[in-house]
């Protein structure tokens, strides 16, 4: 029995022992207020408990040993409680109370002369004495298991577990201590019952003061599992960079408790403030040039209270700087790891959102320019067209043989002009929404005979066969929007072929709908290009010499959905194209 309890009392005694070396290496490590506290706290108690069982005996030496038992006990109350004040602040006057009150109790111990035998009967001074003590000790520590549990209510996950993981501590220490003052008396059953529920408590203390990685990850685990889900929304729905930077600080806030924080960008303007005004944000910032010495790594660091996460951003360095309040938790390393992932997904979704900005600024400045540039070159354009066709019709007198030669293809020239100035009339005009059709029930066979009768001139050099049903094809559609897809098939087929080769156009029916099939033997394309023959000025391999605009087949398949119908191609490199128009029949 003596032996367990002997090795009950060595493993009490390592335990204590190691949970008081780990807070000292944290305090050595974040060398402020709240870890050095702690680091007292709980170095007095291990002390305490190393010295206790040489505890007892006679003479000045025992006395001596006695006496420093009750200082580091009073000491450990004392630290806890400054502990305590660095979480939930105590007022100036409380503090010189407290300390005032603890000198008193501890001096009167000592001059009680509490008697170094615990078996020995205590005097009335000397009981007053161990009752002032213990009362003393305890107010240190009720206080702020009460405190803390209380402040941790309507505080957001991490705060709240931590808060309330530091009030179980303070409960494990007061358990523990005064189990083993009263235990003692108990004989050696109830020494070892003592014992034993000590070593039990041992591990809370641990989660309590120096809550490990898992017990953090654990805690932020409800935070964790909204972060995932909004973490995508956030990064990929975000209008701005401001409202991306504010979701972000909420967040980041979130996953390590901070109280406040903000966001400098590269400029050092505050991109986003919470919890904090903008000015004092800014202030703050150029009071401490977070981003010099951010310059110096990609780890975040502390200043203060203050968590400071650089951003690696396209135009230059900013940070993410969160500030830890009184009642926010010590940060941890695998906060810090945690935030460092977070801010390389901040970084990349701020570019990404300077870049679409920037993206949609020259999309604007593109329509702008189509707009401006169609409208101004087609004034002088149709003065050139009329006269060229009144030279050639002669009103303008009689030309040499040889201009006479060359006016066809002049004229088929601007016409081709036109004809790329109208696409970019027509692109600006679905671009701002004023592309409005102008639907009436026409014969699709009819209308689709005039616009190859419009471009006959440009398919001079090929073979054209057409191949169309006898009766009519009736379908709503705007006569002039269709003749321009039919007129752009045909143009490409054209130029996309080379001279001499067939083009088939073929009208037909198909489930419903009116087909136009423009069929080609040119260079074809293949299917990757396919991809991106339908955008925006999309011009593939194949264009390279020839000229045009990569609106054409955008704005035909545009119309041709605006019809409720579609523009489709099959094609294959080397043996040509079939670009089929579809479009609903009317019945
Ligand atoms: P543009 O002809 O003005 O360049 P389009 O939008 O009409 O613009 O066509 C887009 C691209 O698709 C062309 O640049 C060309 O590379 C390709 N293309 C269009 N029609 C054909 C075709 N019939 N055969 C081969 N390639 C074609």
């Amino acid at each position: 029995m003596t032996d367990l309890l002997l090795v009950l009392q060595l493993a009490i005694e390592v335990a204590f022992g190691l949970l008081a070396v780990r807070t000292a290496v944290s305090w050595i490590r974040s060398p402020d207020r709240r870890h050095g506290y702690l680091a007292l706290a709980l170095t007095s108690l291990a002390l305490l408990i190393l010295i206790a069982p040489a505890l007892g005996g006679s003479g000045a030496g025992a006395q001596a040993l006695t006496d420093l038992a009750l200082v580091l006990f009073l000491f450990s109350g004392y630290a806890l409680v400054m502990f305590r004040d660095t979480f939930v602040p105590i007022s100036t006057n409380s503090r010189r109370w407290i300390t005032a009150g603890i000198v008193l109790v501890g001096a009167f111990g000592i001059a009680a002369q509490l008697p170094a035998d615990t078996q020995r009967l205590h005097g009335p001074l000397q009981s007053t004495a161990v009752a002032a003590v213990l009362v003393a000790w305890t107010l240190c520590i009720l206080e702020p298991i009460s405190r803390f549990w209380i402040a941790a209510s309507g505080r957001r996950a991490v705060e709240a577990a931590r808060l309330r993981a530091l009030s179980l501590g303070y409960a494990g220490i007061y358990f523990v201590v005064m189990i083993g003052t009263f235990g003692v008396s108990l004989g050696q059953v109830g020494t070892l019952v003592t014992d034993l529920i000590t070593l039990a408590v041992v591990p809370i203390l641990y989660v309590s003061f120096a809550p490990p990685a898992w017990l953090r990850r654990f805690w932020r685990q409800p935070e964790e599992d909204q972060f995932r889900s909004a973490l995508h929304d956030l990064l990929l729905h975000s209008p701005d960079r401001q409202t991306l930077a504010h979701r972000a600080i909420g967040w980041a806030q979130r996953l390590v408790g901070g109280e406040s924080a903000f966001v400098i960008d590269s400029d050092r303007s505050i991109l986003a403030a919470r919890g904090v005004a903008a000015d004092e944000a800014e202030q703050i910032a150029t009071r401490n040039d977070f981003l010099s010495v951010a310059g110096q790594g990609h780890q975040p660091w502390r200043k203060d209270h203050m968590l400071i996460v650089p951003l690696d951003l396209e135009k230059g360095r900013g940070a993410i700087v969160i500030v830890s309040g009184r009642l926010t938790p010590i940060f941890g390393d695998d906060e810090l790891n945690r935030l460092v992932q977070y801010a390389i997904s901040i970084t990349a979704s701020l570019d990404r959102v300077s870049l679409n900005s920037r993206i949609q600024a020259l999309e604007r400045a593109k329509s702008d320019f189509l707009n401006v540039a169609s409208h101004e070159l087609r004034g002088p354009m149709t003065i050139i067209k009329g006269y060229l066709t009144m030279f050639e019709a002669g009103s303008l007198g009689e030309l040499s043989p040889m201009a006479n030669s060359v006016l066809p293809l002049l004229i088929a020239k601007s016409d081709e002009i036109n004809w790329m100035l109208e696409q970019m009339l027509e692109t600006s005009r679905l671009e701002e929404g004023r592309l409005e059709l102008n639907k009436r029930r026409r014969d699709v066979v009819e209308i689709t005979d005039m616009a190859i009768d419009g471009v006959k001139m440009l398919l001079r050099g090929h073979e054209l066969k057409v191949d169309e049903p006898a009766e009519p094809l009736e379908a709503e559609v705007d006569t002039d929007r269709f003749q321009i897809v039919i007129r752009n098939l045909l143009t490409n087929a054209a130029k996309y072929s080379p001279a001499g080769s067939d083009i088939t156009v073929s009208i037909g029916r198909k489930e419903g709908m009116a087909t136009v099939s423009v069929i080609d033997h040119g260079a074809g394309i293949s299917l990757q290009d396919q991809a991106n023959l339908f955008t925006r000025f999309g011009r593939i391999q194949n264009a390279q010499n020839v000229q045009g605009t990569g609106l054409g087949l955008w704005l035909s398949r545009e119309i041709a959905r605006m019809h409720d119908g579609d523009l489709t191609v099959e094609s294959e490199v080397g043996s040509g194209s079939t670009f089929v128009l579809a479009v609903p029949l009317k019945q």
